[in-house]
């Protein structure tokens, strides 16, 4: 017997606490439809006993407003009712770019920890190991877990990490700027209400 996680949401901004107690009431009718009773661990609205609220805070996104409704309430209590934007952001063709280096980066570090070479020896320079390559199919040493890259070969890959980490920010933060365009063109247009909390299942 756990919780879960459980929300819906409403088409529109509602604050009227009766409206939402309104719609609260009819999810749980339809959960008690679809899941039956199953002795108060129905893991639905069934086991939720009504909504608080609170609209000190427009949320940004659907995720954003989720995680603050899951963080504020708990099994056997009430749900929390939040408002948000709902917007979707079309991705921008600077950030398929951005993405498109990233993956590059990425495939050449994967390419960096292939052993290539099908005859020879490693030498570990963790353990001392003699490790022929043809057994080998990373550079790892299979017997204490340390990096087979010489010291030049982790230069590299430690910039080139730390380069594809920076443009993973700069991604984010694009993506954030983009969002708040988007918001501030639409207004108050898209504002939708959730209300989500735990359920006993
Ligand atoms: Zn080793």
């Amino acid at each position: 017997m756990g919780a879960c996680d459980v929300y819906f949401t409403i088409g529109k901004q509602v604050t009227s606490r009766a409206e939402l107690e309104g719609y609260l009431k009819k999810k749980q009718e339809q959960d008690r439809e679809y899941n039956g009773h199953q002795e108060g661990y129905s893991g639905d609205f069934q086991t939720v006993d009504g909504v608080k609220t609170d609209f000190s805070k427009l949320f940004t996104s659907f995720n954003e407003a989720l995680q603050h409704c899951l963080d504020n309430t708990e099994k056997w209590g009430d749900a929390l009712a939040v408002h948000y934007h709902d917007v979707s952001v079309p991705t921008s063709k600077q950030e398929l770019k951005l993405q498109e280096r990233i993956k590059n980066i990425y495939s050449g570090l994967e390419q960096m920890r292939l052993v290539k070479k099908t005859s020879g020896f490693s030498k570990c320079s963790g353990c001392g190991s003699r490790l022929a390559n043809t057994k080998l199919k990373r550079k790892v040493c299979p017997l204490c877990n340390g990096s087979l890259l010489t010291e030049r070969e982790e230069k590299t890959f430690a910039k080139k990490k730390a380069q594809v980490q920076e443009l993973e920010q700069k991604l984010v933060a694009i993506r954030k700027l983009n969002r708040e365009k988007a918001i501030a063109k639409l207004g108050v247009k898209n504002v939708k209400t959730l209300i989500a909390g735990w359920a006993a299942c």
